[in-house]
C-alpha cells in the first residue's frame, strides 16, 4: 500500500548542523521539519527512494540490492551510514520476483550508495530509525518509459502488504556554470522552477509531461526522470500537491512537495 509520497532534496549543504541549516535555508528548514513530522504521523514500513544518480542503465530502471552501504561522502561514521540505510530486503525480493519476466528493472549489486541519496535518507529518517529503504535509480530514457515504470511500480506496491512511502530524491535547476554566462543561466533556472512547481502545486504535472512540456534541459535532468516515474506511479492514486518550500540561495533549486494520498 502507498501511504505517503514526497519530493525531497539533497543538495549537500543541507547537511548542516539544524541550527546553522535553519539560518541558511529557513524556508526549506521548516519544510522539512513538517515533513518529516507528517511522515511519522503515516508510521511506513518502508521507503522507496528514487534518484537519477546512482547505476543508470540505457534500458531499465536499476534496484540496488546492496547488503551494506559503503559511503565516502561528509565523513560519516559507517554505523551511522548503516543506521540510515537498512535495506529492504523483504520487498526487493518481492519485486524481483514479480517483474522477474519485465525489461523495466535491473538489478544491481552494488556496495555504494551515492552521497545525493545520503543526504535525502538523512533529512527524511532523522526520526524514522527502523524504516527499510529500497532504492531505484532511473534509466536514460524517455518521460513516458518513467511514467510506465511508475504504473508498474504502483501495481506491485499496492498488492504487498507493507506500508510504502515512495520519495524521490532531487534537486531542482542548478547552475553550474561560472563564466560570462552564468547570469542568464541563473534566470534560466529560476525561470524552470517556477514553471516546475507552478505546475506541480497546480497538479497538472502530468499533463504537462504527456503534452512534453517538461523538456529535458541540462539544467533540470536531475528532477525530471524521477518525476516522471512519480506522476507514472500517482496517475491512479487521487492526490493533492502540496509545495511546503523552496528555496535557491546558492544556485541550485531545492524544493519539498508533498503529495496528500
Ligand atoms: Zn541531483
Amino acid at each position: 500500500m502507498i501511504i505517503y509520497a514526497a519530493l525531497v532534496p539533497h543538495a549537500q549543504e543541507l547537511l548542516r548542523a539544524p541550527e546553522e541549516r535553519a539560518l541558511r535555508f529557513p524556508i526549506v528548514s521548516r519544510a522539512l521539519q513538517t515533513q518529516q513530522e507528517h511522515l511519522y504521523a503515516r508510521k511506513p514500513d518502508a521507503l522507496v527512494l528514487i534518484s537519477s544518480h546512482g547505476a543508470q542503465m540505457r534500458y531499465s530502471c536499476t534496484m540496488d540490492m546492496m547488503p551494506l552501504p559503503v559511503v565516502h561522502h561528509f565523513g560519516e561514521s559507517k554505523d551511522e551510514q548503516a543506521r540510515l540505510f537498512q535495506p529492504d530486503i523483504e520487498t526487493s525480493t518481492r519485486l524481483r520476483a514479480l517483474t522477474e519476466c519485465s525489461q523495466e528493472f535491473m538489478y544491481a549489486p552494488h556496495d555504494v550508495l551515492n552521497g545525493e541519496a545520503l543526504v535525502s535518507l538523512a533529512l527524511l529518517l532523522e526520526h524514522l530509525p527502523d524504516v527499510h529503504v529500497l532504492r531505484l535509480t532511473t534509466a536514460y530514457r524517455d518521460n513516458a518509459f518513467h511514467m510506465h515504470v511508475g504504473k508498474i511500480l504502483e501495481e506491485v506496491l499496492t498488492a504487498l502488504p507493507l506500508r510504502y512511502a515512495v520519495v524521490i530524491s532531487a534537486d531542482l535547476a542548478s547552475i553550474k556554470t561560472l563564466d560570462a554566462s552564468a547570469h542568464r543561466a541563473r534566470l534560466d533556472a529560476l525561470e524552470f522552477d517556477r514553471e516546475f512547481l507552478e505546475i506541480i502545486g497546480k497538479g497538472k504535472y502530468r499533463d504537462a509531461l504527456e503534452r512534453g512540456q517538461m523538456r529535458s534541459r541540462s539544467v533540470s535532468q536531475c528532477v525530471l526522470d524521477p518525476s516522471a516515474l512519480l506522476f507514472g506511479l500517482l496517475a491512479s492514486c487521487k492526490n493533492r500537491s502540496i509545495v511546503l518550500g523552496y528555496e535557491s540561495p546558492f544556485g541550485t533549486g531545492v524544493a519539498v512537495v508533498e503529495f496528500e494520498l
